[in-house]
């Protein structure tokens, strides 16, 4: 833990610093199980991962808005090999299709799953993780 690939594998953004992230919030508000990103006040354009400036018309104005908590697995990639020290093998990631008024689909780890548990089309819910140092991270279990 805490090695550099820890780091680049589960953090979206670095999160150490307040003052020199703007997207401190997306984890403020994973603490409360939210998954959020940006929605832009301007034009309207939700992206993933969430932005400091919207990519379609560069403002600066944007808002937080929430994500799922539910989608389906799209499609699924299992990782027995190559998995970092002190995570649970294999590593499962998926591309899930989010629920709700902004549907995004989004890369995330799958867990509380086994590989011939995996089925395209399943259901699945936001689980909100804490990793060391007091920061939380997300992936997907099933519903
Ligand atoms: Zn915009």
């Amino acid at each position: 833990m805490g090695n550099g690939r820890y780091t680049a594998t589960m953090d979206l953004f670095p999160q150490e610093d307040r003052d020199h992230n703007k997207l401190y919030q997306f984890y403020e508000n994973l603490k409360n199980n939210k998954l959020t990103t940006t929605k832009c006040k301007e034009c309207g354009t939700v992206k993933w991962p969430p932005r400091s400036v919207c990519p379609e018309c560069t403002s600066e104005d944007l808002e937080w808005v929430e994500l799922g908590p539910t989608g389906k697995v799209e499609i699924f990639t299992v990782e027995e090999v190559g998995v970092p020290e002190g995570f649970e093998r294999p590593l499962i990631h998926a591309l899930v299709e989010l629920d709700g008024p902004s549907p995004l689909t989004i890369f995330s780890r799958l867990v509380d799953v086994t590989p011939d548990q995996l089925k395209e089309g399943m259901r699945v819910v936001l689980k909100v993780m804490e990793i060391p140092r007091e920061r939380v991270t997300f992936a997907f279990k099933p519903v």
